[in-house]
């Protein structure tokens, strides 16, 4: 106490062993406000969209933000741009996506946060909200189960987590779903390859996933989850996985769509 009081000589010794019991002792240092008021000051929570500070009641995304995302409403219409991606390609029930995001943009930011920036618990967040979305059709609401694309072990190993598991969480817990994330497994780290032929494509994607369990998703709706869709191709291999070796209806929904 000593030592506090000539390191900071301009208060007084009974304010400091006040400051000193009530952090360490009573309270623990992340409860008291002092604490928290430091730490807003010196390492302020910021929107991952917009940079704008974030108020007490705001988690990874202000408000305005997140009531501005540009929402595709895919759900409501089943004949959309991202089923279409998918059309003559594997047998899917229903697709859709959150938001829309191009190259650069505000939106895109928050995708790029929540796969190379730790920010995993944003993904549960945006999921959450995507997840009241979703529960607005009945062809989302007939979901069984909710499964995320799944990393080769090494890349989740390296990354630290699996930013789809995060999404998917959010929309399990919100849509009251069952979350599966030991049946389907990728076992091989071979990246998926779209400027194949469909044969081709279909050999490139035999052995790249797998179901531990296939009778597990037996006579289920399964969503799948990813962060974003782009071309594609890792979605329609988990999809082609699923509906081959087991008797599974599939849908899928992303966050974003390019
Ligand atoms: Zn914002």
């Amino acid at each position: 106490m000593a030592i506090l009081a000539c390191l900071f000589p301009k208060y007084s010794v009974n304010l400091i062993e006040f400051i000193f019991t009530e952090c360490l002792t009573k309270q623990g240092v992340m409860n008291l406000p002092i604490f928290n008021y430091l730490t807003e000051l010196f390492f302020p929570r910021l929107c991952v969209v917009c940079g704008d500070r974030l108020i007490e009641q705001e988690q990874w995304i202000c408000l305005h933000c997140l009531h501005h995302i540009p929402r595709t409403n895919f759900h409501l219409e089943p004949d959309n741009r991202v089923a279409q991606i998918f059309y003559g390609r594997v047998k899917l029930e229903f697709a859709t996506s959150f938001f829309y995001f191009s190259k650069g943009s505000k939106y895109q930011s928050l995708l790029h946060a929540l796969k190379y920036k730790g920010m995993k618990e944003l993904g549960a967040e945006i999921g959450k909200h995507f997840g009241i979305d979703l529960m607005q059709s009945s062809d989302f609401l007939s979901v069984d189960v909710i499964c995320p694309v799944p990393l080769h072990p090494q890349k989740e190993k390296k990354r630290g987590y699996n930013q789809s598991w995060w999404v998917a969480s959010g929309i399990a817990l919100q849509m009251q779903k069952e979350l599966s994330d030991d049946n389907l497994k990728r076992v091989t780290a071979t990246e998926t390859q779209t400027r194949k032929s469909r044969f081709e494509r279909w050999q490139n994607v035999e052995g790249i996933f797998e179901l531990s369990h296939p009778d597990a998703f037996a006579g289920k709706h399964i969503l799948l989850i990813d962060d974003v869709v782009t071309t594609g191709a890792t979605l329609e291999a988990c999809a082609q996985t699923i509906l081959s070796q087991t008797d599974a209806r599939v849908s899928i929904a992303t966050l974003g769509t390019a």
